[in-house]
């Protein structure tokens, strides 16, 4: 228990105390001087100052008094503090809370006691002024105690004096700490913008030590070059004149010593130091800040693969246009054939092409408008002020040929198409979200109708859009429900048009939607559960169909059916197609099956052997689309092929393009050398007739001789025309 009495505000107090660094400082002189004062003037044989800390009282001036603290709990000066004036003892021996005082009762025996609470600004006690003697006084004036208050007075004064030092002192180390561990350069300058400090950091970041930069102008901080902005502002601290930048944050650059310059952001302040201005100069190395904005404006803006804008910058970009009250055309895009191309060379591959596409649009696009990445293989562009539909369309057909051109990736050559819906605004929809659906409704038309076009929106498209779920889901039961039907498009020999094939083309009679082409729904149904089993429908429906024929008399020809890579995982084709030729009695050589790159480029080990088990039974393997992709020469040797098929995009070029005849005319030679037959795809011309037939190509097909027609009327076409038709005429 302490005898002492211990004040409410003991922890506040006790913080005062230690502001004034004092409890085990040296004596401090001017005090010294007041104690000696004090003794002198009241005929005091002992005076002091005693600070009182939390368990102990700690004498620091003193005259006649040997001792340097005791405890608090003895303490006459405990007491002095808790009360609001002096405390006047003039016979310890006689009062009861000091009688029995160690003080009092041995050494230094003291009798008599005179103590002043010295009270900081904030009103906490944190010592005494006091005087004290070995003999009993009979009085101690009311003169008396005014000196010695005043006295106090003067103690308190020069305690206030030690707490401002020591606080200077404390704020001085605690800028000097947080100037040196600070990653920004603090940098302080004087009225003529003289560099008075210098921290680490600035070391760092602008490569003068301290000492070069210490007195230098603060002007070493920016590009001599700059007068003018910020940079110049600084300048003027240098000369003296007042600038706006004091309390502002601001970007500007700074030159390191090397001269090498780099986007810093800093904040001015100033201040009056000793009656002069000073400046005080934080700077913040902002390039990785500027990289790192930089990063974060392409992650929300840019497609990260294309760097073209994403689907948010061009929906920001049409809802602008369309707050603009002009008039807009917004383009969907979708390329085809994309993942054919990431199947067959990996998506390495299909990202250089991605990449070089969106080069391409970009060109095409240029000033008209943005175009976006809206996702895989899709991209959109928006091209504002554009209303009118012949303008829209004309863009449209020019992405389309932009496209068309053949991709050179490393030593492969890849050809992609792109189809393209349109929709305008305010025509077709006034809200971003309206306009997009639209553009993409006729961009799905166009894929219906046969990719590689542009499909200019009209409001029926909008019900077939939202149809478009339907039929993915109906595809199922598309087999159960019969919907699928195959058409039959002529081959025919060049030289004098007679009938030498038919080849099976699938299309979906679909219960809403009409006929769709496999451009439609090829995909989905490929990718899906089954395609294994629609394949097979084409198959045994086409040999169906071509027996048939035979049996009503028509010349035999071969028919063409096209094999979709499911049917190959299957295992079992070669039975299948055995049983089928076996059921319909169709005579194998009458049968042409025909295979992509993408079947053959899934690298299945048993391919080959199912390939040439199907050329022991006598049928024909045609290599479909040849041209487009990378098959090898050797590829050539190694499967039992039988035809290679020239690819439709190099007959389409053969009489404007001299590297798509190029194609064409080795395309002819690689057959006659590897022993192959070869037919051309996709005529559409008399003239490029002439040229395949000049080059040696023997058969063709293409619309130029007939589009893929119902059964019912291919019969009624060729049906008359028994002449022209000829026997198959597989290799062996
Ligand atoms: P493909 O095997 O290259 O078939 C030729 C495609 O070119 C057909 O398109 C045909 O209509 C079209 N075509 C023919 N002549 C011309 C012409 O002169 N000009 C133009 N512009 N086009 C012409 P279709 O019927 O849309 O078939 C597209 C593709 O779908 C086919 O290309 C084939 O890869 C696939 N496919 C079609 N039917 C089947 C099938 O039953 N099974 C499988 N697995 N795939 C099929
Ligand atoms: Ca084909
Ligand atoms: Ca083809």
């Amino acid at each position: 228990m302490r005898s002492t009495p211990v004040q409410n505000d003991e922890e506040a107090r006790l913080q005062a105390l230690a502001e004034h660094e004092i409890l085990d400082a040296e004596p401090d002189p001017s005090l010294a001087h007041i104690v000696e004062l004090a003794a002198r003037l009241l005929g005091a044989p002992a005076a002091f100052v005693s600070f009182v800390d939390r368990d102990r009282q700690v004498f620091h001036a003193k005259v006649g008094l040997s001792l340097c603290e005791t405890d608090r709990d003895v303490a006459f000066c405990a007491r002095t503090i808790a009360q609001a004036d002096i405390l006047v003892v003039l016979d310890a021996s006689q009062d009861p809370r000091f009688r029995d005082n160690p003080l009092v009762t041995g050494a230094p025996f003291i009798r008599f006691y005179a103590g002043v609470p010295l009270r900081t600004g904030d009103g906490h006690a944190i010592g005494t002024l006091c005087l004290a003697g070995p003999k009993p006084r009979r009085s101690f004036t009311g003169r008396d105690r005014r000196i010695l208050v005043d006295l106090a007075r003067l103690v308190l004064d020069r305690l206030e004096l030690r707490r401002v030092e020591a606080a200077r002192r404390a704020t001085q180390l605690r800028f000097e700490h947080i100037a040196e561990t600070s990653s920004d350069a603090i940098i302080c300058a004087d009225e003529l913008g003289r560099v008075s400090f210098w921290s680490a950091a600035a070391e760092r970041l602008f490569g003068h030590t301290a000492l070069e930069a210490l007195g230098q102008s603060i002007a070493i901080l920016v590009p001599d070059r700059m007068c003018g902005g910020h940079e110049g502002e600084l300048r003027r601290i240098a000369h003296g004149t007042a600038t706006g930048l004091i309390g502002r944050t601001v970007e500007l650059i700074g030159r390191q010593k090397d001269g090498s310059e780099f986007p810093v952001e800093l904040s001015l302040s100033s201040w009056i130091e000793n009656g002069h201005a000073a400046f005080g100069v934080i700077v913040r190395d902002v390039s990785q800040r500027h990289v790192f904005e930089e990063r974060m404006f392409r992650l929300a803006h840019l497609d990260p693969l294309t760097e073209l804008p994403n689907r948010a910058v061009l929906r920001g970009r049409i809802g602008a246009a369309i707050l603009e009250d002009r008039p807009a055309t917004v383009l969907m895009l979708d390329l085809d054939g994309f993942k054919e191309v990431n199947d067959a060379h990996g998506h390495a591959v299909g990202d250089v092409v991605l990449q070089l596409a969106a080069t391409r649009l970009r060109t095409c696009i240029d000033t008209m408008g943005v175009v976006a990445r809206y996702g895989g293989d899709e991209f959109a562009a928006v091209l504002p002020g554009v209303g009118n539909p012949v303008v829209a369309t004309a863009t449209g057909q020019a992405v389309i040929e932009a496209l068309a051109e053949p991709y050179h990736v490393d030593d492969l050559v890849v050809r992609l198409g792109v189809s393209v819906g349109i929709a305008l605004s305010p025509a077709h929809g006034q809200r971003e979200d309206e306009l997009l659906a639209c553009a993409d409704a006729a961009l799905y038309r166009a894929k219906v109708d046969g990719r590689g076009r542009v499909c200019l929106f009209t409001p029926n498209l909008r019900e077939v859009a939202q149809r478009e779920r339907t039929c993915r889901d109906g595809l199922r039961s598309a087999i159960e429900n019969g919907e699928f039907v195959l058409h039959y498009q002529p081959q025919v020999d060049l030289s004098d048009g007679a009938l030498v094939g038919a080849e099976a083309l699938i299309r979906w009679q679909h219960p809403e939607l009409g006929l769709l082409m496999p451009a439609a729904f090829l995909e989905v149904l490929d990718n899906g559960p089954d395609a294994a089993r629609v394949g097979d429908w084409v198959l045994r429906t086409a040999c169906v169909q071509a027996q048939a024929w035979r049996q009503s008399g028509l010349h035999p020809f071969r028919i063409g059916v096209n094999l979709c890579a499911a049917q190959f995982r299957d295992g079992d084709l070669v039975e299948r197609v055995a049983a089928v030729l076996a059921e319909t009695g169709l005579p194998p050589d009458n049968l042409e099956l025909e295979i992509t790159e993408t079947i053959i480029l899934r690298h299945d080990p048993r391919l080959v052997a199912t390939l040439q088990a199907l050329r022991t039974l006598g049928v024909g393997i045609a290599f479909d689309d040849y041209g487009t992709g990378y098959a090898s020469l050797s590829l050539l040797k190694r499967f039992p092929l039988t035809r290679l098929k020239i690819d439709r995009s190099f007959v389409s070029g053969l009489c404007t393009d001299r590297r798509d005849a190029a194609v064409v005319r080795a395309v002819i030679n690689l057959s006659r050398n590897f022993g192959l037959e070869v037919i051309a795809e996709g005529v559409e011309t008399e003239e490029q007739r002439q040229r395949l037939l000049s080059k040696g190509c023997p058969e063709a097909q293409g619309y130029l001789f007939g589009r893929p027609l119902p059964a019912a009327e291919f019969a009624a076409r060729f049906q008359g025309r028994e002449q022209h038709t000829r026997q198959p005429s597989t290799a062996a």
